[in-house]
């Protein structure tokens, strides 16, 4: 168990974006809580949406007087080997889980949750790694109100995974789930829904001309074999089986039919905790060596992401499962219209026809139409963009999400 580096934000710095009364709302909100100590637990401080989130959201709460850590678990490979099966099986797929899986799993949380120190009265214990350490915690800090936030798509898990966690989740006094259908499945514990957030501050979500030094260097265009002069194709996500990169592909073949010159791009990252992630890749790379057009850009600086985001004239987002999918909120910021799936968090950030488009998971061939119309229509592209800038506005900036714990640990501590 060690401490995250801290993220250098002040809640002033987000004034500019909220109106007058979200503003006082949201303080209001932190002094309630402000004689907590809260602690948050994930695995890693870069690399996938948690930590993406964590990082300005204990900022902001630290900044708004609520006495806020965050700890990362430490973990050898073969745990996030099995937390990986983990993460697919309660998503609903998955390979059995063996007793060596179970073990690796237990002795991992085991010894975590006993290098725990801290005298808190909210711990959140963000996703599946984390959430094997709420029995030992709970045991060892009775007076803890133990909160799992998952992350993740639980409306269908697969039993056994579920089940694996029995004690766990008898053991947290509350579930935080992005979505109502997640927590169906759960058992008799309370819930609360909280949607994720993006961070316009950051280098990833700031417009271009506000970037300096190195950032501004690595969101200069020419360093990427794209070219801005013809249509373009993006989707950024973890080469990850259920973000279907390979179906982005198909559906950028039938559009390429009607739209010459069009170029597809995928964005991914490799975080430490999924290593599936490199064989998805030379899958995706197998499947399109052979196409000048298609461009595979792994680890970009966040500041490389965000002229991707931008530059592209449609941002894919394939996702066959997806616990939200902060990759839309990102693209719809920069007012860049959005083709999503209908699955898990796409759906409460996109709106059909409003500021992007949905198709059923499986749909390639509506995928491709509608980016077609969009990449033909500049108007309702443009339409459509405006349209997501405004509602991330109002609904998935990181105050609100800050606003959202506050209320939630007030309410958990009565
Ligand atoms: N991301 C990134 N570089 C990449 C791929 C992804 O910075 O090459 C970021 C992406 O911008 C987003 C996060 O990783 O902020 C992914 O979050 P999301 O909720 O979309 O998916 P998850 O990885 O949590 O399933």
């Amino acid at each position: 168990m060690e401490s995250a580096p801290t993220t250098d934000r002040t809640f002033d710095a987000y004034a500019p974006l909220l109106d007058d009364e979200t503003r006082r709302e949201i303080r209001d909100g932190a002094t309630a809580v402000s004689d907590l100590r809260v602690a948050h637990v994930n695995t890693t401080a870069s690399g996938g949406g948690v930590a993406e989130m964590l990082g300005p959201l204990v900022a902001l709460s630290n900044d708004l007087g609520v006495d806020t850590d965050w700890h990362l678990m430490t973990a050898p490979d073969a745990f996030y080997e099995v937390t990986k099966a983990i993460h697919n099986g309660l998503q609903g797929d998955g390979d059995p889980l063996t007793e060596t899986m179970g073990a690796t799993y237990r002795e991992t949380v085991a010894e975590n949750a006993a290098a725990f120190r801290g005298d808190y009265d909210v711990v959140v214990l963000h996703d599946p790694q984390t959430l094997g350490m709420a029995d030992a915690l709970h045991e060892r800090f009775p007076e803890t109100v133990f909160v799992w936030r998952c992350h993740i798509d639980l409306t269908d898990p697969s039993p056994a995974y579920l089940d694996f966690f029995d004690e766990d989740l008898a053991a947290v006094d509350h579930v935080v789930v992005s979505r109502d259908a997640y927590a169906t499945s759960l058992p008799d514990v309370g819930t609360t829904v909280v949607h994720p957030a993006i961070d316009p501050l950051t280098a990833k979500n700031r417009p271009l001309d506000e970037l300096t030094g190195d950032d501004a260097a690595a969101a200069a265009l020419d360093r990427y074999p794209v070219d801005p002069g013809r249509p373009l194709l993006l989707q950024v996500s973890r080469f990850d089986p259920w973000k279907d990169p390979l179906g982005v592909v198909d559906a950028y073949r039938q559009v390429r039919e009607s739209v010459p010159g069009v170029q597809l791009a995928f964005v991914g990252g490799m975080p430490d905790d999924d290593p599936e992630g490199l064989e998805v890749y030379e899958a995706v790379e197998a499947e399109t060596i052979d196409d000048p057009d298609v461009h595979l850009l792994t680890n970009l600086p966040d500041a490389g992401v965000n002229v991707m985001q931008r530059v592209a004239d449609v941002v894919l987002q394939k996702s066959l499962r997806e616990g939200f999918a902060l990759t839309v909120s990102e693209a719809l910021w920069k007012e860049t219209p959005v083709v999503g799936t209908d699955v898990g968090g796409i759906p409460l950030q996109v709106e059909d026809g409003e500021n992007g488009y949905l198709v059923g998971p499986e749909d390639i061939d509506a995928t491709a139409d509608r980016c077609r119309r969009l990449l033909e229509d500049d108007a309702l592209a443009e339409r459509l963009g405006e349209q997501g800038r405004e509602t991330v506005r109002r609904k998935f900036l990181i105050p609100r999400l800050l606003a959202d714990y506050c209320d939630l640990f007030e309410r958990v501590t009565d």
